[in-house]
């Protein structure tokens, strides 16, 4: 098996060289035990996270030890009787080709009528899960509503403005960092406005998007982009603060908001989530979530890396930005 091992903590952007790549020899099977061929593998931005030392919601990845996170693949062999050969199953092993481990560890899941094993890694899994929770548990998205979300055009932002918009939102507005990702969030994602955050300042480009104000902020950003939220925010506005990608690579604290007294004068909430808390909510979400993508109001974007030798470049990709919708490796 081909696994991809974190061997150093970065400080500020990661490099090739606090990663290694190792051949691992596969035991026999023991009793209980399965063998998956991974299909897709998936890159997050909350991995950046655990790659420092620092406290946070999941523990820090161990140095000299595999990349864990979100994969699915196929069962390739079995000694197990509740995970049969031939059986694809979703699970956290991480970044490699073969993956061998207890049956407990692995998730069955059945195959989506004409569509890809990859979307249980994104929009009809934890993404989207993220997009929905964000929505309706924290930020109680009500109709009517005007919903801003950064980091618009990723895996959790195409999930976040469609599913706005299913709920009943009045107006959704995104942000992301290219012409092209702001001209498909109007034309494909039904977003009724979008600006590119690298044209100029955020708190001007949204007022323009947002002449009535927010409601609902979806945050996957931070930084400016929070500042400029608390700026548009109507009375009683609601955040979900989900992300901070701005600031996941960045060596130095960065500047707080200068406009916090506008939670106290305009009775805001602001409230930050993670979304291994709130899966009681799965369920409902992919009861949902199937229904909408079987009437066909639900897209998605896919962008693929091939080669599991390639993970960290597709990680690093991610978070510069080279995605749209979902980055995932094919392996
Ligand atoms: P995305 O698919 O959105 O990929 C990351 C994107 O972030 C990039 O494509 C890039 O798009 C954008 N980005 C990178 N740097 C910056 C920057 N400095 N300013 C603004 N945008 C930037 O990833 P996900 O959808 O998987 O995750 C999105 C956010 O949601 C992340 O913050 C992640 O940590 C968070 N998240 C939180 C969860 C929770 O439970 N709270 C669960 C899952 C995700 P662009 O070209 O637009 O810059």
């Amino acid at each position: 098996s081909t696994q991809i091992q974190l061997v150093s903590r970065p400080s500020g952007w990661p490099t090739h060289d606090d990663f290694r790549t190792v051949q691992v020899e596969l035991a026999d099977l023991q009793p209980g035990e399965v063998r998956v061929r991974n299909e897709f593998v998936s890159v997050d931005p909350y991995m950046r996270g655990r790659m420092n030392d620092a406290r946070s919601y999941v523990a820090p990845y161990a140095l000299g030890e595999q990349i864990q996170g979100g994969a699915i693949g196929r069962v390739i062999a079995s000694a197990s009787d509740d995970v049969p050969e031939g059986a694809v199953v979703l699970h956290q092993h991480g970044w490699s080709d073969l993956v061998q481990a207890d049956a407990g560890t692995f998730r069955v899941v059945p195959e989506i009528p004409g569509a890809p094993l990859s979307l249980r890694l994104h929009i009809m899994g934890m993404t989207g899960l993220t997009a929905y929770v964000g929505l309706t548990a924290i930020a109680k998205m009500r109709e009517g509503d005007t919903v801003f979300i950064s980091g618009a055009a990723g895996a959790v932002g195409t999930a976040a403005g469609q599913i706005a918009k299913l709920l009943g939102a009045g107006r959704v507005v995104g942000s992301a960092g290219s012409a092209e990702k702001v001209a498909l969030l109007t034309e494909k994602y039904g977003y009724d406005a979008a600006f590119n955050y690298k044209d100029g300042d955020v708190r001007a480009q949204l007022a323009e998007a947002a002449p009535g104000g927010i409601d609902v902020f979806f945050d996957n950003v931070g930084g400016d982009h929070l500042e400029a939220a608390l700026d548009a925010f109507n009375d009683d506005g609601r955040a979900a603060l989900c992300g901070a990608i701005s600031q996941y690579n960045t060596s130095e604290a960065a500047p707080g908001p200068d406009n916090m007294a506008n939670i106290i004068t305009r009775a805001l909430t602001l409230e930050g989530f993670t979304v291994g808390k709130h899966l009681q909510h799965a369920p409902e979400f992919q009861e949902r979530m199937a229904q909408w993508f079987a009437a066909g109001d639900i897209a998605y974007d896919e962008t693929i890396v091939d080669g599991i030798e390639h993970t960290v470049d597709a990680f690093l990709d991610m978070m510069r930005g080279a995605n749209t919708g979902k980055m995932l490796v094919r392996v």
